[in-house]
């Protein structure tokens, strides 16, 4: 066995998936310092090395992945559930993408050294502890600044996923990776599972050309969703704004969480697949109404009620009903959690950061704002002011905690001169150029005022809600 190698660095981050990459890139991009990157995987990007093959980013690749590289070409899509909106990356593109970052910009500034295959195994007093998974070798680092944690946002997968319920012999249970490879033709399909995966998986199938009712979809619990055209930066952006200011106004409103959904939907803002069931469910994905209309065409939903079990005469879920096999039927797992339900402890403390969410559900800029702050002068307690974090929990009924810690932290972030002035320039900022587009579009110029009259509004209605005024201020 090698010798343990010793490296000194100043920063070690855990972590090459998105929130790693976007950290490292502003870092190196604002201070003068060298970071080690730690990943069990064989390659940057996380979670999209293994994602589904028809995958795709649900916001626009023009305002996702790192500060100084550009995802995808700023392209407004002109056919299919996504015409008229900014592209979003497939799979594919991001790995690529998070690999070119890696070689010809983080590794080219010299300050980067990427450990792959590298296993993460804790700190002790002679320092953190890597081991080579391909070869065994072990390596101690010695951490001069900060040790980074960039995984508390990693997701849950259905290709990395265990699945909660036990499936008799015989049965395929599979995750959506494999449907684009199946020996047989021409059987019917139950799609299990209530999240953003379970859309993609059914849109994909009826995007393919199977027959709606041929998709059985057990979905446990409804969403709220963006509505994509909402979500547009650039020269959408007059969209954004609105958003913006739909959504403090509509805090400012609402008694709770219930009610603040129910105000965007009727703003255009929120959408959901059944407008008669109420949403439990809030992860911040976004989808457009042409793929809500497909979804809707499926109609053997079968709703409230999980699957405990599935054999050869068919699912028995959890109240005991049994629901019937056809032959051949092919079982879909889409059960797998996605984001999970984020700590709010202080993001910085001494020698340490772990990255959370700061802004409402972008992953990327969340991580980037990270690397600015940073690289401030500021003690640590100023930067956990400027990275307040934003308690996401997937539940709607946490709704307003969301938008109540987003608005504090961004308007902290508005007092500092030199973050802001960053912010505004940031790629991964969905408002980033809004200033320079005012002048030729009077909606954006009434969605900007009516954004900074109402923030002011919302954070006293916010703060006046007794138990959140206790827990967060
Ligand atoms: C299908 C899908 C679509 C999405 N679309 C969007 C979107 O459009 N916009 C958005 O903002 N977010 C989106 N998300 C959320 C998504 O989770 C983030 O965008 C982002 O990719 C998460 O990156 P991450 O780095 O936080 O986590 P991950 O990608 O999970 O990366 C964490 C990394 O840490 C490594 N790691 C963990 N522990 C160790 C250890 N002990 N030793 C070594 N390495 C370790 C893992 O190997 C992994 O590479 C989407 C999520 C999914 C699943």
């Amino acid at each position: 066995m090698c010798p343990v190698r010793v490296l000194e660095t100043d920063y070690l981050v855990l972590g090459a998936g998105a929130s790693g990459m976007a950290f490292t890139d502003t870092l190196v991009s604002r201070a003068s310092a060298d970071v080690v990157m730690v990943d069990r995987l064989p390659a940057p990007g996380g979670h999209w090395l293994d994602a589904y093959p028809f995958v795709r980013l649900h916001q626009p690749s023009a305002c996702y992945g790192v500060p100084s590289t550009q995802l995808g070409n700023d392209r407004i899509d002109d056919a299919g559930p996504n015409a008229g909106f900014y592209e979003r990356a497939r799979g594919d593109e991001i790995r690529d993408y998070f690999a070119k970052v890696m070689e010809q910009r983080l590794l080219t500034t010299g300050k980067v050294t990427f450990l792959p295959l590298t296993e993460y195994r804790g700190e002790d007093v002679d320092g953190h502890h890597l081991v080579s998974r391909l070869t065994g070798q072990d390596t101690v680092v010695k951490v001069r600044s900060r040790f980074v944690d960039a995984t508390p946002l990693q997701a849950e997968i259905p290709a990395r996923h265990t699945l909660p319920f036990p499936v008799h012999d015989g049965i395929r249970v599979l995750p959506p990776n494999d449907l684009g490879d199946l020996d047989d033709i021409g059987g019917s399909f139950t799609v299990i599972g209530a999240g953003k995966t379970s859309m993609d998986t059914c849109g994909w199938l009826l995007e393919m050309g199977v027959e709606p009712d041929r998709i059985r979809w057990i979905r446990s619990r409804e969403s709220w969703l963006f509505d994509r055209a909402v979500f547009q930066p650039l020269d959408l952006v007059a969209a954004y704004m609105r958003l913006q200011a739909d959504w403090v106004e509509a805090a400012a409103a609402a008694d709770d969480a219930s009610a603040f959904a129910h105000d965007l939907e009727e703003r255009r803002a929120f959408v959901r697949i059944d407008p008669n069931v109420e949403p439990g469910i809030w992860r911040g994905a976004t989808i457009s109404r042409a793929e809500v209309d497909a979804l809707r065409s499926i109609e053997r939903v079968v709703r409230r009620r999980r699957v405990k079990a599935i054999s050869a005469a068919g699912v028995t879920l959890d109240d005991g009903d049994q629901l019937a096999a056809t032959a051949g039927e092919i079982y879909v797992d889409c059960t797998a959690a996605g984001t999970p339900a984020t700590a709010t402890a202080p993001a910085f403390e001494p020698g340490r950061i772990a990255l959370r969410y700061v802004t409402v559900g972008l992953t990327t800029w969340s991580a980037a704002i990270f690397g600015a702050v940073e690289a401030l002068p500021e003690d640590d307690a100023t930067k956990n002011k400027l990275c307040l974090p934003v308690p996401f929990t997937g539940e709607a009924a946490g709704l307003l905690d969301v938008v109540q810690a987003a608005l504090r932290g961004e308007v902290a972030r508005s007092k500092n001169t030199e973050l802001l002035t960053w912010n505004q320039a940031c790629r991964l900022n969905p408002a980033r150029g809004a200033a320079e587009r005012m002048a030729d579009d009077p909606d954006l110029v009434a969605a900007f005022s009516a954004v900074l009259a109402g923030v002011g509004p919302a954070l006293r209605h916010l703060a006046a809600r007794p138990a959140v005024a206790a827990s967060t201020t």
